[in-house]
């Protein structure tokens, strides 16, 4: 039967053709070896068999057909160790393929490789569990090469930039470096930048390469360059399972960036299979484009859906994931979403895993009929558990991402104490949000004010205050004149202050808390917006900089310290923003609120009261009736200081007069104590 490989696959193909079994791909065991494709309406499939990942041919063998567009064929040889592909037949042309189902693969993720996977279990990997949930999720973006890329990272040269490296114990000479840094900052999860196995890096290349690895090969495969050895197969998976051993082991659970919503390129494995139904095309035969990438997923079809599904549960099963962090939500729907939430519910128990992403798309893309994008405007019809990156509490704070001189609320940025109040609530019932975004529940915000994207929060904040000192960038063709590296490697004062200030208000909204590795500790990039491809040495965390930033890492430990233990700040319960009441604009760049701190556990805080200053002069604000302390001011976080009265309410008797200073340029949380 001839098709149409340009046709826009419908219902009634899903209908007819979706299969529900579990055995896609490889089962390879002791009992011997099933290869098993999804390959509808071809005309034959042929497996090639090789005994390395790059020998000549050992054996090829015709697949059968079977229900609902499978091809099959098995052996009760087990074929551990053996590398293969197929070749398709169909419409007269033979096209040869990886395996898009496969577990493993050689270098470069060309050749598939059969896995019985029982044998790449790190010893003690199957009892293995996950740390315990804290009150509080404090999640820290990594990049797995920056983790430990730099010579004074205390890990040894051959595991620098590796999987490895996570293993590496009591990296604390002088100072806390890796792993040894993570467990005293506080951080409760790593989120990995993509770790599956992506196309950009050539894995035979020498250390010198980078990539953020937006680009994915082989979805259920970890990525070749962060292994010891990218030709074995094997040798990659037991590594990332020893990486996500060792974070447990020290008490941090592991997050995966997931880009589920394109191939690397138009021309991917799934396409090659399948042509036309994995990767969405127009309705004029070409490719959709929604990722500016050319090759858009077609979330919203039952075989595509499965996949992801599939994917999703594999290595949350296989790897002991914890949770989920999906790349441009904009081109996947919100059925796909909430159904991968309820299906790891089942599994786990409800919130066990945690589910995030962005909201948005490069450009439009031809959804499937009857299918909702995960976009802003959507996000109400998104499970509770499901959260999403809050781009209008990132840019309040500290201006937008695109246009780099416009500046936020602690950089200069005029007439946002509102939205600086709204923001506090996660946007809950806020008027002053844009695009339709309207969450119901703070549970369904992520809070953060850097991520791998754009410019480091710290680069941003010397653009914004220190004229002048601008890069051009790819999105800003008129920018400031082009810097002097070296002005980002300066430490500012002000811009101290300005990115304790910051932080203090993000750790102080309502809803969940995401950083940037080593926005810490003052993380430049020397001014660089885009470094997905930049040098790594340039990408790499400093670990030197936790010593010049000493006193902004002990500040964001104190912050991690407090929003574990204040119930009235990681509630994202429906009724959190119930708890926030007196929001006040005492003047330009002057705001507070105060917060009903209670719980059914004893709380030593029954309120909180918090302001934000960033203004240039020292703010006076009234302090209510009782005895209240300080846990957070301009230089300390987690400390338990007396309140300092500017005047002393014996002068005049009046309660009105109860002032207390909170300085220019930074924020006090005080917590009344009777
Ligand atoms: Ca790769």
């Amino acid at each position: 039967m001839k098709t149409d490989r340009y046709i826009r696959y419908d219902k009634e193909f899903d209908a007819r053709y979706e299969y529900t079994g579990n055995d896609l791909g490889v089962t390879c065991n002791k009992e011997g070896t099933i290869f098993k494709v999804w390959c509808p309406l071809a005309d034959g499939v042929t497996l090639h068999l090789y005994t390395a990942d790059n020998s000549g041919l050992y054996q090829t063998h015709g697949l059968i057909p079977g229900e609902k567009g499978t091809w099959t064929w098995e052996t009760t040889e087990c074929l551990h160790g053996m590398y293969y592909d197929y070749t398709v037949y169909r419409d007269g042309e033979a096209t040869t393929t990886a395996d898009p189902y496969a577990v493993a693969c050689g270098c470069n993720g060309v050749r598939s490789m059969v896995v019985d996977l029982s044998r790449t279990n790190p010893e003690g990997f199957l009892e293995e569990k996950a740390p315990a949930l804290q009150t509080e999720n404090v999640l820290y973006e990594l990049h797995i090469k920056d983790f430990s890329y730099d010579a004074d990272s205390g890990v040894p040269k051959e595991y620098r930039g590796k999987y490895k490296a996570f293993t590496v114990q009591g990296t604390n000479g002088s100072y806390p470096t890796c792993v040894e840094h993570l467990k005293n900052l506080g951080i409760t999860h790593v989120h990995l930048l993509p770790a599956y196995d992506f196309g950009s890096v050539d894995e035979a290349g020498d250390d010198s390469q980078f990539n953020w690895g937006y680009d994915p090969l082989n979805y259920n495969v970890p990525e070749g360059s962060y292994a010891t050895d990218p030709h074995d197969g094997t040798v990659r998976i037991r590594e990332f399972k020893e990486m996500v051993q060792a974070l447990h082991k020290n008490g941090i659970r592991v997050v995966m960036d997931v880009v589920y919503n394109h191939t690397y390129a138009p021309d991917s494995w799934l396409e090659r299979m399948v042509p036309g139904y994995y990767n969405r095309r127009k309705p004029d035969g070409t490719y959709a484009n929604g990722s500016c990438c050319g090759s858009d997923i077609a979330a919203g079809r039952a075989m595509v859906d499965n996949y992801i599904v599939d994917s999703v549960l594999y290595w949350a099963k296989e790897y002991h994931i914890d949770g989920f962090r999906f790349d441009l939500m904009g081109l996947l729907t919100v059925e796909l979403m909430n159904r991968i939430r309820k299906e790891l519910d089942a599994v786990y128990g409800k919130g066990e895993k945690i589910l995030y992403g962005e909201p948005w798309r490069a450009d439009e893309s031809p959804m499937e009929e009857g299918t909702r994008p995960v976009l802003k405007e959507n996000v109400s019809y998104l499970d509770d558990g499901i959260a999403v990156f809050c781009d209008a509490t990132r840019d309040v704070i500290k201006g937008h991402v695109f246009y780099e001189e416009e500046p936020g609320f602690v950089n200069g940025g005029t007439g946002l104490e509102e939205k600086v109040l709204d923001a506090a609530n996660g946007w809950v019932g806020s008027s002053l949000t844009t695009e339709g975004f309207a969450p119901r529940s703070c549970s369904q915000v992520v809070n953060y004010t850097s991520a791998h994207d754009n410019f480091t929060l710290w680069d941003k904040l010397v653009i914004t205050m220190h004229e002048g000192t601008g890069k051009n960038n790819e999105y800003c063709e008129d920018a400031a004149v082009p810097c002097d590296e070296k002005v980002f490697e300066t430490r500012f004062e002000d811009v101290v202050r300005a990115n304790k200030l910051a932080a203090l208000m993000y750790f102080t909204f309502q809803g969940h808390i995401f950083l940037q590795a080593g926005e810490e500790f003052g993380r430049t990039k020397l001014g660089d917006s885009n470094s997905f491809r930049s040098a790594p040495t340039e990408n790499m965390l400093r670990w030197h900089q936790t010593v010049e930033y000493a006193d902004l890492l002990s500040y964001y430990q104190g912050l991690i310290r407090l929003r574990k233990k204040l119930p009235g700040l990681y509630d994202k319960s429906a009724s959190a923003k119930e708890r926030i009441t007196n929001r006040t604009i005492h003047g330009e760049g002057v705001v507070s609120f105060q917060v009903d701190n209670g719980s059914d556990k004893r709380e030593p805080y029954e309120r909180l009261f918090i302001t934000y200053n960033a203004s240039d002069s020292e703010a006076h604000l009234p302090l209510p009736e009782g005895e209240w302390v300080v846990l957070v001011d301009d230089t300390d976080a987690d400390c338990e200081k007396t309140v300092t009265f500017v005047e002393k309410v014996a002068e005049t008797g009046s309660m009105a007069d109860r002032k207390f200073a909170v300085p220019a340029l930074s924020g006090m949380i005080l917590a009344k104590i009777s």
